[in-house]
């Protein structure tokens, strides 16, 4: 029982290296992943924030094109593998 208790608080605590190198043990803001002094209260920038802009490799377009080319190669090896295999 104690043991599930302690489980349960590690999960809820926040964990974000602190100064002193170790994790914080601090609780998490509801619903969030950090404590109120690591940024759980903080909702981060707004919408269209182009403040840290530098490239666009990291843009959703850019990301989900990248995954796209990625399957595309996988499905080009797979089938050259098979059309290898007929020989
Ligand atoms: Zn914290």
């Amino acid at each position: 029982m104690q043991n599930n208790a302690m489980r349960e608080l590690l999960k809820l605590s926040c964990n974000a290296k602190t100064r002193s190198g170790h994790p914080c043990k601090s609780a998490t803001v509801k619903g969030k992943k950090r404590c109120r002094m690591h940024g759980g209260t903080n909702n981060g920038a707004p919408k269209g924030n182009m403040n840290s802009f530098k490239h666009g490799y990291y843009t959703k377009e850019n990301i989900v094109k990248r995954s796209e080319v990625h399957k595309l190669i996988k499905e080009w090896k797979k089938l050259s593998q098979e059309l290898e295999g007929d020989y």
